[in-house]
């Protein structure tokens, strides 16, 4: 969707204030399942690498309306063409933290997003930077820029992770 430039930055302004909250209420005092904290904070950050994954190839690229949207990025990436963030607290709130927090407490469920949250605001990080930033060559953003320029502007059928390309290889969709 086409956005202003404040509505585009929001993110670096509301996920990380949200990942600090959830974390707070992870870790507020009492006893506390600092193992489960742990597994659950980086079952989230792992977690949102797939996602990314396949909201990127399957929804991104396919999904009518939302293939339009990420057209218009792929034509133009230095737009501010993104996901509103009042849309993606919506769905990250009813898709990932109220059903956590149901299946596994506050302390658990809060861990699990905060982890999800956090995995989300640096994909738009990386994302912002490998679009805006110009790296430097031999660093891992350069490697990243490569292998995203080359999903926008070779073969869009390959490269859907941004911030790793794990999946890419697992699912063979890797482009070098
Ligand atoms: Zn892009
Ligand atoms: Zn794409």
């Amino acid at each position: 969707m086409q956005l202003t430039r404040a509505a585009y930055l929001a993110d670096f302004y509301v996920y990380p204030g949200l990942a600090l909250t959830l974390a707070a209420l992870a870790l507020a005092p009492g006893p506390r399942p600092w193992l489960a904290l742990g597994v659950a904070a980086g079952a989230g950050l792992a977690s949102w690498t797939l996602l990314e994954y396949v909201l990127h190839r399957w929804v991104f690229h396919h999904v009518p309306w939302i293939c339009e949207q990420h057209d218009a990025h792929h034509r133009d990436p230095k737009a501010f063409v993104g996901t509103p963030t009042w849309l993606s607290l919506l769905a990250f709130s009813a898709l990932v933290m109220a059903p956590s927090l149901v299946e596994w407490g506050v302390p658990v469920g809060c861990s699990f997003t905060a982890g999800l949250v956090l995995g989300y605001l640096w994909y738009v990080a990386v994302h912002y930077l490998v679009h805006h930033w110009h790296a430097a060559p031999g660093t891992a953003l350069s490697r990243l820029k490569r292998l995203h320029a080359i999903h926008h502007h070779r073969d869009a059928t390959a490269n859907f992770g941004v911030t790793t390309p794990v999946w890419d290889h697992v699912f063979r969709t890797r482009s070098r």
